[in-house]
């Protein structure tokens, strides 16, 4: 049986997609209540993000992960609902903006093999919760539109951060309290899907786009009202 302490593995820079959508909604309410769950990056919330933790709920439904949310106890930027929910198979949950740094892992955790060790881990992360039990005395798989899903948003974040580097397990980077997203998990196949979906093409908007870098710079000197 896979080990979730060994759930890891790189984004290549070669691998990099041009373009990865996601299909996201905000969690019914959530706008109420995540800035008291979230906290304000200490790195810059674009250049300042290294990996993706992989978590799983241990609970039956998205509005349980959820009421922990509202409680202020934890929290993640996606959440990915269960077979039995309506969203399911159609779009994730966004939960919180991906600008804040989400409550989803110690701030003293860290792994060597990790962003270099470091700690406050949720300060150059994103964090994505898979609505599972985990239980082991009962058969709950991981539907194949989780993983998906699940794969759909890492890319999307490999398309967005120039430095996301990583994709890890919480059970790598907190190996003594925490297993998720479980043995059960199908890593290989989530990482397959993550490196090998194939290429989306740009929308027609963006794809008409001039890149920031080939603007050019303004040759009037811009006066403002007190100079
Ligand atoms: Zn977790």
């Amino acid at each position: 049986m896979p080990d979730p302490k060994g759930y890891l593995f790189d984004l290549p820079a070669t691998g990099r997609p041009e373009f990865a959508s996601l299909q996201e909604e905000w969690y019914p309410g959530v706008q109420d209540y995540w800035s008291r769950s979230t906290s304000a990056r200490i790195f810059d919330f674009i250049l300042g993000i290294r990996a993706v933790v992989i978590h799983a709920t241990a609970g039956v439904s998205s509005s349980g992960a959820m009421s922990v949310m509202r409680d202020g106890n934890a929290s993640w930027h996606w959440l990915v609902p269960d077979e039995d929910e309506e969203a399911h198979g159609q779009f994730v949950w966004a939960c919180a903006p991906e600008a804040r740094a989400a409550w989803h892992v110690r701030n003293d955790r860290s792994h060597a093999a990790v962003n270099g060790g470091a700690t406050k881990v949720n300060h150059w992360s994103l964090g994505i919760e898979i609505v599972n039990s985990q239980r082991r005395d009962v058969v709950d798989p991981f539907s194949e539109w989780q993983v998906t899903a699940a794969a759909r948003i890492v890319r999307h974040c490999w398309w967005k951060y120039p430095n996301l580097k990583q994709v890890v397990s919480h059970a790598v980077l907190d190996p003594d309290r925490r297993t998720d997203p479980g043995s059960h998990f199908p890593w290989q196949t989530f990482r397959d899907q993550v490196m090998e979906r194939p290429t989306e093409s740009l929308p027609v908007a963006l794809s008409r786009a001039t890149p920031m870098a080939e603007l050019a710079s303004p040759t009037v000197s811009i006066r403002t009202c007190c100079a």
